[in-house]
This record gives structure tokens, sequence and C-alpha cells, in this order.
């Protein structure tokens, strides 16, 4: 779990726990309403403990009172027996009691809070429901169609082994329409079902959020720049068709891809541009990063029919 959703979830778990106070205060007051004796033995029970409380701060004698605090507990204590009353707080999620813990790792609840946490934020507009099962390359006769099935084939692999791989950054350069971005969109739904944070972002949309960035400007896109920082998979698709802003866009992009590298966080890279052409337009130090095979999977130009006109 990543630390960028706590105060979320600190809300969530804490109102949580709230709830369940009030709801057990309401079910003692319905209880006692329903057992005038009881409700009496209770008022008699605090008078007492605040008389002996008064008592021993001034250091005045109070054994009488206190033996009849014993036994009116006892009483209490009978009366509660006998006819089956049961004081308990009803607990949203019975096995942490509302706290998202157990033994210091995170309750089952907690999880599936962070899990609707990552789903709304995976993407700014909705996702298609697309994934890998839905990919049909293996029987198409495409002329991309193997080249698209084994990038299938590894994703799902990265998906799987995400927090071993030591694969880092992926850059996958192919023709316009050939399929990249249901790969993307099979990919980051994966990593989201597995409760990993991921970020699919077209390559305007992040330039948007780095400029509203750099402009200092407080829009909710603004707020999303330390997300796309933080999670642990950033998804850029359509590198190359986003518009060149001085000082933002290779600026920031590069930044970025420095700052999440050190931190062990994986990014994705889908274009339509070819080696020379990115190096045109970013510089050598863009491919550099994609290129070394220690952390780097690479795809050179992948071509193929465009899908959407089929
Ligand atoms: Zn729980």
């Amino acid at each position: 779990m990543i630390n960028y959703f706590n105060t979320i979830l600190d809300g969530i778990m804490n109102s949580r726990r709230i709830i369940a106070k009030e709801n057990a205060e309401k079910d003692y007051r319905t209880i006692l309403a329903l057992h005038p004796t009881l409700k009496e033995s209770v008022k008699q029970k605090k008078a007492l403990e605040l008389f002996i409380a008064r008592a021993t701060a001034l250091k005045k004698p109070c054994e009488a009172e206190e033996k009849k605090l014993d036994e009116l507990n006892k009483n209490i204590s009978d009366y509660v027996k006998a006819n089956n009353i049961v004081f308990s707080v009803k607990y949203n999620c019975p096995i942490c009691k509302d706290s998202g813990y157990v033994n210091q790792k995170p309750c089952k609840c907690l999880l599936e809070e962070y899990g609707k946490l990552l789903k709304q934020n995976m993407s700014l507009t909705p996702l298609p429901e697309f994934y890998f099962k839905d990919n049909t390359f293996a029987k198409s006769n495409v002329p991309q169609a193997a080249g698209m099935n084994k990038l299938y084939k590894i994703l799902e692999q990265v998906a799987d082994k995400f927090y071993s791989t030591k694969l880092q950054n992926f850059l996958f350069s192919g023709a316009s329409g050939i399929g990249k971005t249901c790969l993307a969109h099979a990919f980051a739904n994966q990593l989201v079902s597995k409760n990993i944070s991921v970020l699919y972002l077209s390559s305007f949309e992040l330039v948007n959020i780095f400029l509203d960035k750099h402009t200092n400007k407080q829009t909710a896109l603004r707020k999303i720049y330390n997300y796309v920082q933080e999670c642990e998979m950033l998804i850029i698709d359509n590198l190359g068709v986003e518009p060149i802003y001085k000082n933002v866009t290779i600026e920031y992009l590069m930044s970025t891809i420095e700052k999440r590298l050190g931190e062990g966080k994986k990014t994705m890279i889908c274009t339509q541009l070819d080696g020379h052409a990115l190096i045109n337009r970013y510089g050598e130090a863009l491919l550099s990063k994609f290129a070394d095979k220690k952390y780097s999977l690479s795809v050179g130009y992948i071509n193929g029919e465009d899908l959407r006109k089929l």
C-alpha cells in the first residue's frame, strides 16, 4: 500500500469507529429504557462513583459507599446475566474493530477501501473494462498479431510478478491504431485488480498536469501531480502528440521519469514515434532511460494494420 491515500483511509476508518460508538450508545439507552430496574441501578452507581471520587479527593472516609457500590455492581451484573442483556459495539468490521489493522497488517476491509480508491484514481476518465483475457491477437491474422500477442503475455507476467521483476521502464513504439492503447488499458485494469496503484494518462493529460503544477494553479489536475510521482505504475499513452511547452513538457517529463526510476517505481510509455523521432523531440536522455536492458523493456517500432479501421 502506498501512503498517498492514507489521509482518506484514516478518515473512512475514523468515521466508522464514530458510527459504531454512537450506535452502541443508542443501543445502551434503548436497553436502559426497556429495563427500568437496571436504569435505576445505573443511576445509583453513577452517583456512588461520583461520591467516592469526591470523598477520595478530599481524603474523607467512604467505606460504606464503597461496599454499597460493590453490591450494586454485583446486582447489575446478575440482572444483565439473568435477562440475557448484551452490551456490544457493532463494528462494520468485527475483525479489526474498524481500526483497519490486525497485528499491524492492513485488514481485509482496509484493503478493500484502498482498492476502491485505486480504481477511482487510475485515470482521469473511466477506462474501458478491457482485460488481458479480452486479447484476441492469438487468433488474429493482422501483421502485428504475433508482436502484440507477445507483449500481452509479457505484461501479464509483469503484472503477476510486479514487485519482484527488475523491469521498471517500458517503451512500446508502433504505428497508430495497432492496439497499443487497448494493451495499456488491459495492463492498467489488471494491476488495479491486484491492488497495485496505477495511473493511466494520455500525454496530453499529463502535460496539462505539469502545466498546472508549473504555474502553481490550485486545480484538480494540480492535485494529481503528486500521484503522478507516487503511483507504482505510471502509464503515459500516445507520447508525442502533446504540445511542447517551454520549460514544462520535456523538463517535467524527464524529471518525473528520473525521480520514479530512482525510487524504484515503474513507468510505461506508448508512442507512435520511432527512436529517431523520439530523440528529435525529447533528446537522447529520454531514450537512454528506456534502453538499458537491466531495468527496461523497449519494443522497437511495430507496424501493422490500423485496428480501428477494420
Ligand atoms: Zn477490518
